[in-house]
């Protein structure tokens, strides 16, 4: 009863379309869940995803959860998981994406779950690793733990908004560091991020963890732009 007072003084709104929430929604709404674009997982390359890594890199999957596009609904959700402080909606996508991963058996070939790091200092402002939280909902579905102190941004790099394609490969080759390199020899590494635009970053993440050592790498975005 009080809840559905304080309802009707501060709806909750969904997350993705801003439309009230009903009592038994949770962050977002029945029709977004439903509609939200998402292009399934484990498709057969190559795809337009695939074409991002074409010959780049010897990598096993690439898969994106959402499809990314500017000003749409998914934009709003991924803008609230990195600057809005909304960590739980975070974890909430990875468990859902995670969730629906785990009805391939091909997911069972993942060894470790390892989230894009970021640098101490930007998690300090942020207080939360975005792709950490989407990590964790995922391993909470799939046969792999989900390990964030692997991979670590050794270097405080600002917006890469900003730089061109070459640019921004020349830079991320040489901001990741791995630790604990006993823990991923021979292993299928997931690599996870929130957003993937030109897939550089999972590309130099995805370069350091086999030069260290991990037998197989395959890359996850939450949202990918199309
Ligand atoms: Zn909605």
């Amino acid at each position: 009863m009080f809840t559905s007072f304080l309802q009707l003084i501060y709806p909750r709104c969904c997350l993705a379309c801003s439309q009230p929430l009903l009592l038994a929604e949770k962050k977002i709404c029945t029709n977004c869940i439903s509609s939200l674009p998402r292009p399934g997982l484990f498709l057969t390359s190559p795809n337009w995803l695939s074409n991002k890594f074409g010959g780049l890199i010897d990598y096993q999957d690439v898969h994106t959860f959402f499809i990314f596009s500017e000003g749409a609904r998914v934009q709003k959700l991924m803008h609230q998981i990195k600057y809005k402080g909304e960590f739980e909606l975070g974890e909430f996508l990875g468990a859902w994406c995670g969730y629906e991963l785990s009805k391939f058996p091909d997911s069972m070939d993942y060894d470790l779950i390892i989230p894009i790091p970021l640098h101490q200092k930007r998690l300090k402002e942020r207080g939360y690793n975005q792709a950490s939280c989407i990590a964790k909902g995922i391993a909470q579905y799939i046969n792999a733990a989900c390990e964030d102190h692997i991979l670590i941004k050794s270097t405080y790099s600002n917006s890469l908004i900003q730089q061109n394609r070459q640019d921004r490969f020349t830079v991320l080759a040489s901001v990741f560091d791995v630790e604990n390199i006993n823990l991923i020899q021979n292993k299928h590494v997931l690599i996870v991020d929130d957003t993937l635009t030109t897939g550089a970053t999972l590309l130099a993440a995805g370069e350091k963890l086999l030069d260290a050592g991990a037998g197989k790498i395959s890359f996850l975005a939450l949202a990918a732009l199309k």
